[in-house]
């Protein structure tokens, strides 16, 4: 089944304390779609400036990612990020945010779009979210992602929109910053109250919590030593989940978890490099094979 997904399309600068790179590819939707083009194709509504390669939109479409709704601003230039990584690799500063023709985005479905079963809606302000969302047909299943600046400076309108989504993913920190409490389990389940029925927090290379309404299971991450940029980790998790399960076409339970496995492991393979730059290395068989592993793993 098919797969929507909004939300930042970026040049990003990134300072690790071993490396740097400046204005290579990033965003919030860019990590997504490629992560979810490895088990379905992918429907991306973003907006980019003029400044935004060409080449860059070929790539994506060669993954099987319609960019139809990928609406180019003549004059205007794409949204641009840079952070810093501290030495532990997991947190971040950010140095710079210029929104450019991002911080006017109107989000517009092509018609084809209105009806997609699965939908994500990744990192942008929630009126964008909200926008994208009113303009869907019955969707079977929509998640969301958010982060610090949102919850500090959107609360309204990103608590109307945990009222109408099934599912949300956001980092430890965010879950805090959120519900104002300490520990982790009281706080997803403090936000599945609010909405929704599914919460998936994310503890960096401590793995993730997934609540559901009757329990929560817990995951480690992929056990790698080879992180070299974990810019993107938290999108291609979702990306990779939310693939397996559109490509699944539901949401049990069994699959639901087996969704999450497969997003670890394309986060684990994304932190290995630079921009998308691991995840053009491997194809579908390199993750069945950590699959494999993972699952060896966790035999108890
Ligand atoms: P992640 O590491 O998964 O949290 O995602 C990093 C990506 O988020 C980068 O590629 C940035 O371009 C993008 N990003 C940073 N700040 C924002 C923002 N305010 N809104 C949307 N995307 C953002």
């Amino acid at each position: 089944m098919s797969l929507l997904v909004v939300g930042s399309v970026a040049f990003d600068s990134i300072h690790t304390p071993t490396a740097e790179r400046e204005r290579v590819l990033g965003g919030s939707a860019v990590y997504f779609s490629y992560a979810a083009s490895f088990f379905t194709p992918v429907r991306l509504v973003g907006v980019v400036g003029e400044d935004w390669p060409q080449e860059a939109t070929q790539m994506l479409k060669s993954r099987n990612i319609d960019t139809s709704g990928l609406q180019v601003k003549p004059g205007g230039k794409t949204f641009f990020w840079k952070g810093r990584y501290m030495p532990n690799m997991n947190d971040r500063e950010t140095l710079e945010v210029d929104l450019n023709v991002f911080g006017e985005f109107d989000p517009v479905l092509p018609q084809p779009f209105i009806d997609t079963p699965f939908v994500f809606l990744a990192n942008a302000a929630p009126t964008v979210q909200m926008k994208v969302l009113s303009q869907t047909k019955n969707p079977k299943i929509v998640f969301a992602d958010t982060m610090d600046l949102w919850i500090r400076t959107q609360h309204a309108p990103l608590l109307e929109l945990f009222s109408k989504i099934d599912g949300l993913v956001l980092n430890d920190s965010e879950a805090k910053l959120l519900t104002e409490e300490e520990n982790l389990i009281t706080a997803g389940r403090a936000i599945q109250r609010l909405g929704p029925k599914y919460v998936v927090v994310k503890k960096g290379e401590h793995g993730a919590i997934f609540f559901e309404p009757d329990g929560i299971s817990v995951l480690p991450a992929f056990p790698t030593s080879r992180v070299v940029d974990p810019t993107g980790a938290g999108d291609s998790f979702a990306g990779g989940m939310m693939g397996y399960l559109a490509a699944a076409g539901n949401t049990d339970p069994l699959t639901l978890r087996r969704a999450l496995a497969y997003g670890t492991l394309v986060a684990s393979y994304n932190v290995e490099d630079f921009s998308l730059d691991r995840m053009k290395e491997i194809d579908r068989s390199h993750l069945d094979q950590r699959f494999q592993q993972y699952q060896a793993m966790l035999q108890l």
